[in-house]
């Protein structure tokens, strides 16, 4: 200890007279009166500065944790001395505490080294290198105390110092010489293990084991040989025994073709597992219970399934009135998807709705079915809105008679307004029930006037009061709310109306009656479905109620789940009086074996194929494999342009997100393609990155060619021979054996003629299949059919049945991304060229894409016209009143033909025959109406005064002059001035 001398003074001046200040042992210290202060060495991290004052001296110390330390009044003459003591008295200190940590030095540089013996050196490794000598280098790095070591020890530890910052840097190097000699050890494996040399991409595939690997793939650049070729790879570099490697595949059939594939490459290897996930699951259970569990027969038999549905439907229903209440509210008002009027911005795109759901009513369904065999022209009852549909099954099922748009019964015609006809009767009751389509505010949707709808409905209701007729009203809102039915339940029985219900069992045996058992099946279907993905999301019935809410059809989403649950909850019980387990409880039971340590995985390295097709219950399984395994490394193989099972609970978020969800990962994608050239590659790969979340691709081909390798062909209705057209234009360039693939969105797409072909044309062979069903095959020539712009077309319209969404991973924002990866695995089909057919009249999306001018040079194509196009109807425009209806010509009997819109009979619109040309309709275009025909290109001016009259030349007294086309039907008198 030494004591700072203090100016008498200082002690006077400032009245302090018992003030000192000392160096002790371990720290600085302050003594004034009977307190002190003090910093401890080991605190000070700078060094302690002295300030010279007039007449006396200053000494500040500052500690690691910004507190100060002030040593005032300090005499003159030894403040510097004091200084050097001080810090002296802290190097020394410092230089105590921190040799213990430089005696660590050499041993975490040997543990650092021993990383890199000759092998890949991993992500976690260093890592925990890292984490493990933490606490060391936050001892070591300490500038102020280094200054007081020896320069040489200063050195070593500034080296040991730098290690540890640039330790990845140092890891990529080493792995980059490791590769490198890797590559040149094994080159004669790698050029000999497939049948082709593998590709650089493929050897550092092989070669590259990180924590977790993920191959990025495209169509033929070969997937599977990377899998083969690595778990050959590891064996025989000795990183892993046979028994350590796990290669897991979906299907029994992929599993079956790796197993031989490795016997077939890797001759000398024995005792590598390979298994589906189901395999694996029930491996797992088996071994850490001691009992392998029994799989339910239902999981293999869907007939059986499908029956025992049947059942719990049957019991259910029969034996609880308010569950039969439930189903039959399901089918009245939910069988299909809601569409409603507010949801669209076209009154046309409404009407296509309308269309493609069927808007006849139950009632006329089961009239048309029972006067079928007797009259043919028997008018059926077309509802105008879904909302009219379910009031009008409502009131059928509760057995009310009603009659549609049966006539008021005061006479309300005048000149220009035809006869009131409310929406429904109820003849015993003399109610009438009007469906107005308006919002809970009174809004319209967009494309009516609020104005005159609002006007309409005070004019209704004024009528009824007036001649104190019972009006029922019903509204748009209440369907969308989910409570039409309900209330207008409560509305009737108000009004003395009597319900008798039909059963559920009742209402099947009507369906059947009027063949229409297939809608039956479909809800059983739906169920199944729905069963399957529910159980494999891993969701709970409060998750899929949430996500109903979240839904746009919320109302039949609950409906649904309220079918659903009690059939949940007996297929839960059957399971378990049967002491059996589907797949996805297999999947799930494996993996809390796995998680809670009553299963531990022995596999050092886990390698999938197909990854783009997990779901999330798998990719739990596999997390859980590598989290729980000694040290495991994961690879993956996939392609997420080919990712096209989300309706079987594939969830492509895994493939994008794949770091995020298995932790640090290598990606390294495939870049050669060796199926097809590089016309077509260039024109896939255009295709697919139309849509921005799928993963950037620098895809090469083996072979480059000078002409287009996809042909546009476009037919009319004909597509037998636009599909023979296509084989003659194969055999002109192409007269040697081939493979023909013809691939369709639909299985009912397949060619009636595809066995004549092959007699016609016996140097080809011709093969059918779904572009689903495609998936890993391939052919010389590929031709996809239907890529029409339809409900089934390419891309499909209905692809999901929209209550799965609740279940199925979160769908993608971007329109048709599925079945654009679909298109794209249809095409890439093909080695040398890829043909696609469309129809004239209905062009997809897909080909207005492609042939869009405004691509530019985007897609490089061929073009062929089968010779029916000529014939194909004009384009004779669209609808002026709806906005989307296509002009269509009607021809009557006697040959006279007039213009109606596409939409009839929702749309009745039916313009004008052009007065020139008298082939196409005038069609309305502001104040205009101008001829279709290209070749006409007649403009007459529509009529000021009236909505639809033209200006048509007259002769009057005066000579020539323009009057409306309507004076005759409607005397609209507006003329213009002559020519
Ligand atoms: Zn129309
Ligand atoms: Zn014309
Ligand atoms: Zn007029």
């Amino acid at each position: 200890m030494s004591i700072i001398p203090i100016s008498t003074i200082y002690r006077l001046v400032t009245l302090r007279l018992g003030y000192g200040a000392e160096i002790a042992d371990e720290c600085a210290k302050l003594i004034w009166k009977d307190q002190s202060r003090s910093i401890n060495y080991s605190q000070i991290k700078t060094k302690p500065e002295r300030i010279p004052g007039m007449l006396w001296d200053k000494i500040v110390i500052h500690s690691d944790n910004g507190e100060r330390l002030v040593i005032s009044g300090i005499k003159k003459k030894s403040s510097e001395s004091s200084l050097q003591v001080l810090t002296q008295r802290v190097g020394s200190y410092q230089v105590g505490l921190l040799n213990p940590a430089y005696k660590q030095i050499k041993g975490s540089y040997d543990s650092f080294k021993s990383a890199f013996s000759y092998r890949y050196t991993r992500h976690s490794k260093i890592e925990r290198w890292k984490a493990e000598n933490k606490e060391l280098t936050g001892q070591l790095n300490n500038d102020f105390a280094l200054q007081f070591m020896p320069e040489e020890k200063q050195k070593i530890i500034g080296k040991f110092l730098s290690l540890f910052s640039q330790s990845h840097q140092i890891r990529d190097k080493q792995n980059q010489k490791f590769i490198a000699k890797e590559l040149s050890s094994f080159q004669e494996y790698f050029d000999k293990v497939e049948n082709n040399p593998l590709t650089e991409r493929q050897r550092l595939a092989c070669i590259v084991n990180e924590d977790n690997n993920l191959v990025i793939a495209g169509a033929g650049s070969g997937k599977t040989s990377v899998i083969i070729a690595k778990a050959g790879y590891l064996i025989q570099s000795g990183l892993a025994q046979p028994h350590e490697i796990l290669i897991l595949a979906y299907g029994r059939k992929a599993s079956k073709e790796t197993d031989e594939r490795i016997k077939e490459k890797l001759p000398n290897v024995e005792g590598v597992t390979t298994s589906t996930f189901h395999k694996l699951g029930l491996t797992i259970i088996g071994e850490s219970t001691g009992k392998k569990p029994r799989v339910s027969k239902l999981q293999e038999d869907t007939a059986e399934f499908y029956k025992i549905i049947n059942n719990f439907l049957t019991d259910l229903t029969k034996s609880d009135k308010a569950y039969n209440q439930r189903v039959i509210d399901y089918f009245v008002t939910h069988l299909i998807p809601y569409e409603s009027e507010f949801d669209h911005q076209q009154q046309g795109d409404y009407f296509a709705a309308l269309q493609e759901g069927d808007m006849r009513s139950l009632k006329s369904r089961i009239e048309w079915a029972e006067k079928r065999s007797g009259r043919k022209s028997l008018q059926q009852e077309k509802l105008k809105s879904f909302e009219e549909v379910v009031i009008a099954d409502f009131l059928f099922v509760n057995g009310i008679k009603y009659i549609y748009e049966h006539p008021y019964k005061i006479d309300t015609a005048t000149a220009d307004k035809t006869q009131y006809q409310p929406d429904f009767y109820l003849p015993e009751y003399d109610i009438y029930i009007e469906h107005f389509g308006i919002g809970r505010d009174g809004s319209t949707p967009p494309f009516v006037s609020q104005f005159e709808y609002t006007q309409g409905i005070e004019w209704k209701r004024g009528l009824h009061n007036k001649h104190e007729t019972i009006l029922v009203e019903t509204y748009s809102y209440e369907m969308k709310e989910g409570t039409l039915t309900d209330l207008l339940h409560s509305k009737l029985e108000k009004r003395g109306v009597k319900f008798s219900p039909l059963s559920f069992q009742e209402l099947l045996e009507l369906l059947i009656s009027i063949g229409e058992e297939k809608k039956a099946d479909q809800f059983t279907e739906l169920i199944v479905t729905f069963l399957d993905l529910f159980k494999q999301s891993g969701y709970s019935f409060d998750t899929i109620r949430v996500n109903a809410n979240q839904h746009p059809d919320r109302p039949r989403c609950h409906a649904f789940i309220d079918v659903f649950e009690p059939i949940y909850a007996e297929y839960t019980n059957e399971l378990n009086r049967s002491g059996t387990v589907d797949f996805s409880d297999m999947i799930r039971k494996a993996t809390d074996l796995v998680q809670s340590g009553k299963y531990k995985p022995s596999f050092k390295y886990i390698l999938v194929d197909e990854f783009q097709d997990i779901s999330a219950i798998r990719a739990d399984l596999v997390k859980s494999l590598v989290d729980k395994g000694d040290d495991t490394v994961l690879s993956c193989v996939g392609d997420d342009w080919q990712s096209i099972y989300r309706f079987s609970g594939s969830d492509i978020s895994y493939t994008g997100n794949f770091e995020e969800y298995f932790g640090y990962t290598k990606k390294v994608p495939l870049d050669k393609t060796f199926r097809y050239n590089d016309k077509l590659n260039d024109f896939s790969t255009t295709f697919i990155t139309q849509n921005p979340a799928q993963i950037k691709k620098d895809v090469t081909s083996h072979t480059s060619v000078p002409t287009n390798a996809v042909t546009l062909v476009e037919y009319y209705e004909d597509v037998d021979r636009a599909i023979q057209h296509c084989v003659d234009d194969i055999q002109t360039k192409h007269p040697e054996k081939a493979t023909i693939y013809i691939l369709g969105r639909y299985s009912f797409s397949k060619p009636a003629f595809l066995q004549n072909m092959a007699k016609h044309y016996p140097e080809y062979t011709f093969k059918f299949d779904t572009v689903h069903g495609s998936k890993g095959k391939e052919a010389d020539f590929v031709i996809v059919v239907d890529v029409n712009d339809a409900r089934y077309g390419f891309p499909s319209k209905i692809a999901n049945e929209p209550l799965l969404d609740l279940v199925l991973p979160q769908s993608e924002t971007h329109e048709y991304a599925e079945e654009r990866r679909l298109f794209y695995v249809a095409i890439t089909r093909a080695k040398h060229h890829s043909f696609v057919l469309f129809d004239v009249v209905k062009p997809s999306v897909f080909i207005e894409e492609i042939r869009d001018e405004r691509n530019g040079s985007k897609y490089h194509f061929n073009q062929i016209s089968t010779e029916g196009v000529a014939s194909a109807p004009p384009d004779f425009g669209t609808c002026p009143s709806c906005g989307t209806g296509k002009m269509m010509m009607r021809v009557m009997p006697d040959g006279r033909f007039f213009f109606g819109c596409g939409h009839y009979p929702f749309c009745s619109y039916t313009p004008r025959t052009c007065n020139a040309c008298n082939k196409y309709p005038l069609i309305k275009d502001g104040g205009y109406y101008r001829c279709k025909n290209p070749e006409c290109g007649n403009v007459v001016s529509g009529c000021k005064q009236c909505s639809d009259g033209v200006m048509v030349e007259r002769r009057g007294k005066f000579g020539k002059f323009l009057g409306c086309s309507n004076y005759g039907k409607t005397k609209c008198g507006y003329t213009e001035k002559p020519l």
